[in-house]
């Protein structure tokens, strides 16, 4: 590999790109259609189209490719040859035109829509974003577009993302405009996504028919050796990792992914990688790309990277923590409270707005993140409860504490650390510790929201959040109106939004069971999983929310809810149906032979006279009986789930009736696994699950 910096971005349309390959005047046109939010004009979309095309050509892209997301969460693409006829003579030439830059038509039947069309009506637009950069993969010239239906409803999860951007923007610029910073024209806001994932032997996977088919454990008792050592976490890197990280990283740069953080996460085998953040939109295409090169070069390396929120069951999940600042187009970061936060409005206003926002929206937050993986890790080990609150930390705390009641704050000195040892360098330690067990913490100039899973596509909490804080601003902007005091109501905003919204705040254990039954007398919401918590989608609050800021009609929140809900019923029966298969052909078989084998044991060892006790006859042929009893259960509530019509009356009928069935039989088939002789054991356990790369 050549010198870093010079790869980096190599395979990316840029902007320095741009400004280098397009006419200036085009290039001045289209950073100002991007940065002002104008319609896109056909003969700047030829231009650059034109080249565009070069330069992918340059790059060995034979195909283009729209890039989109469906409501899958994952990416979709079409390929298409730049290869045209030529017109009058046997032959071809390349050619890609600003039409086909700006739109394509990918058939949308097939895709999930919630109700929102039918199948015979397919027909389905893609539009190209230029806010994210197109970039060559695999001799193709990807576009980053938005997906839309005929009828103009939004099938993606990139057009409410853009959407909520623009109308953060703006009402964040209307509040900073009154506040008295005339200059800001706009605020973007900032996103840095840590990735958790695991890694394990692709021979070792592929004997597990769960991890192949659902990604995750169904079955699996304890190892011996968990995480309880706390000796992975940071630990040295194997080499086989190391290896696979190295890749990675540089298939990443050449894309333009700034990964930067790479280290080993506290369960066995579990890693996290960390890039810089970026522009939101940027870095929910990113996190994308993230996710499909982590599988690829994986793949590469003999072995699987599982993104799965809780592949194993006993040691930690994988999350995304989503890392979120807002700031101006004149570079300041309205979360940095600077040195003297007490009398930095502008950063108590946006600090009060966040509160707000995720107070009043708690529920959202929370739906945001819902599916049933990540039901298996929320509330688990090591990871967030389903009840939504933030940390601030004790000085932030103080602050809003004295505001509220009216008296003055005093101030937070910086203490120094001191080692103790003299070569070893003193420092200022921050006025505030951290909170590992808070779902959003602010973390000195930014807040982590830790709640989204390590498989979600980020673009539905930052969604969410964006459109959150917007109306939360167009409000305190309403307020702010007209006034002639206007630092004295802004002051009066921060006191109330703190007043109305405390109760979202919290500082201490969040995995503690104290906590749950504080927040119950907070009236915080509980939502434990994901069949409770996607109804509340189409709350009024909420549909008037999404319709507010122009982000989701009423039609398209319902069919997001059905889709949300279908999800999750085909993946628990899913779940169910792979459970029972591999009871049925794999465990039952063996707990058999091994009952088979102790009575044949026993026989003999009667007939010749020792004493031997029943050597464990017994509790096999419990093991058996269990087994069997539990297997014809689960059968009998996966056939009932047919008979459930209605998609929401089915998540709940999966949640009670499949999910406990599910568990009970897992328990007896652990339970017998713990019982049963190694090379009778059909399938590779934790132990070689866990510790094999
Ligand atoms: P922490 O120690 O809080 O985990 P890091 O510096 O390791 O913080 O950063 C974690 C992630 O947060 C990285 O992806 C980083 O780029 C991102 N990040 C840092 N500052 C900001 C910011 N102002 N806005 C958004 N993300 C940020
Ligand atoms: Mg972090």
């Amino acid at each position: 590999m050549g010198k870093l910096s010079e790869k980096f971005g190599s395979m990316v349309f840029s902007d320095a790109v741009m400004r280098e390959k397009l006419p200036k005047d085009v290039y001045h046109s289209l950073r100002q259609t991007i940065s002002e939010g104008k319609d896109l004009d056909i003969n700047l979309a030829n231009a650059v189209a034109h080249a565009m095309k070069e330069w992918a050509i340059e790059k060995g892209a034979t195909h283009y490719t729209h890039w989109f997301q469906p409501l899958t969460g994952i990416t979709a693409e079409k390929h298409d040859s730049f290869l045209r006829p030529q017109k009058d003579a046997f032959g071809a030439i390349e050619q890609f035109s600003g039409k086909r830059l700006i739109k394509g038509e990918p058939d949308a039947s097939s895709f999930p829509s919630g109700g929102l069309r039918a199948t015979f009506e397919a027909r389905g637009y893609t539009a190209w974003d230029p806010t994210s950069y197109a970039f060559v993969k695999e001799n193709t010239l990807y576009i980053p577009t938005a997906f839309c239906s005929y009828g103009g409803e939004m099938l993606d999860k990139k057009t409410p993302l853009l959407r909520s951007l623009e109308a953060l923007s703006a009402q964040a610029t209307r509040v900073l405009r009154l506040l008295g910073q005339k200059d800001v024209t706009g605020v973007s806001v900032n996103v840095g996504a840590e990735q958790e994932y695991f890694l394990v032997d692709k021979a070792t996977w592929e004997k597990r028919e769960d991890l192949r088919i659902c990604s995750c454990t169904l079955f699996g008792a304890s190892s011996p050796k968990g995480q309880e050592l706390e000796d992975h976490y940071f630990g040295v890197i194997k080499p086989r990792v190391k290896a696979f990280m190295e890749e990675l990283n540089e298939d990443l740069w050449t894309l333009g992914v700034y990964a930067s953080t790479e280290h080993n996460e506290v369960a066995p085998s579990q890693h996290e990688l960390a890039p810089v953040f970026t522009l939101c939109n940027l870095a929910a295409d990113q996190n994308q790309l993230t996710m499909e090169i982590m599988k690829k070069v994986a793949d590469r390396h003999g072995l699987v990277c599982l993104l799965h929120e809780k592949p194993f069951k006993g040691v930690n999940g994988s999350g995304k923590h989503n890392n979120w600042s807002l700031s101006t187009n004149t570079g300041s970061n309205l979360f940095s409270p600077g040195d003297d936060p007490a009398s930095n409005l502008v950063f108590l206003v946006f600090l009060s707005a966040v509160i707000t926002a995720v107070d009043n929206y708690q529920d959202l937050l929370r739906i945001s993140c819902a599916s049933p993986s990540n039901d298996k890790r929320l509330g688990g080990e090591e990871a967030p409860p389903a009840i939504v609150s933030m940390y601030l930390g004790d000085e932030l705390t103080s602050i809003l504490e004295c505001m509220e009641a009216g008296k003055k704050y005093s101030g937070y000195k910086k203490a120094s650390m001191q080692t103790g040892v003299h070569v070893l360098p003193d420092f200022k330690k921050d006025t505030t510790d951290r909170n590992r067990t808070s779902p959003f913490a602010f973390t000195g100039n930014k807040f982590e929201f830790r709640m989204p899973g390590s498989s979600q596509s980020i673009s539905d909490v930052n969604t969410v959040l964006n459109a959150a804080m917007a109306q939360t601003l167009s409000d305190f902007a309403d307020r702010l109106e007209n006034k002639k005091e206007v630092a004295a109501a802004a002051r009066r905003i921060v006191r109330d939004a703190y007043h109305d919204h405390k109760r979202i705040v919290f500082n201490g254990n969040n995995y503690s069971s104290e906590w749950v039954a504080e927040a119950e007398k907070r009236g915080l919401y509980n939502l434990p999983t994901a069949a409770d918590a996607i109804p509340l989608l189409i709350k009024d609050k909420n549909v008037a929310l999404f319709a507010n800021t122009g982000i989701f009609s009423h039609a398209e929140l319902r069919s997001r809810c059905e889709i949300m809900q279908e999800n999750y019923v085909k993946v628990i029966s899913i779940e169910a149906l792979t459970m029972l298969d591999m009871a049925k052909v794999q465990i039952l078989p063996a707990l058999l032979k091994h009952l088979s084998f102790l009575c044949d044991l026993q026989t003999k060892t009667g007939a010749l006279h020792l004493d031997c006790g029943d050597v464990g006859t017994v509790s096999a042929a419990e093991n058996v009986k269990e087994l069997s009893a539990c297997l014809e259960d689960l059968g009998k509530k996966h056939a009932a789930l047919k008979n459930v019509a209605d998609v929401g009356k089915a998540s709940v009928f999966c949640k009670d009736e499949l999910l406990p069935a599910m568990a009970r039989l897992r328990s007896i088939a652990d339970k017998a696994e713990k019982e049963t002789p190694a090379d009778l054991w059909p399938m590779p356990t934790y132990k070689e699950l866990l510790f094999n790369v």
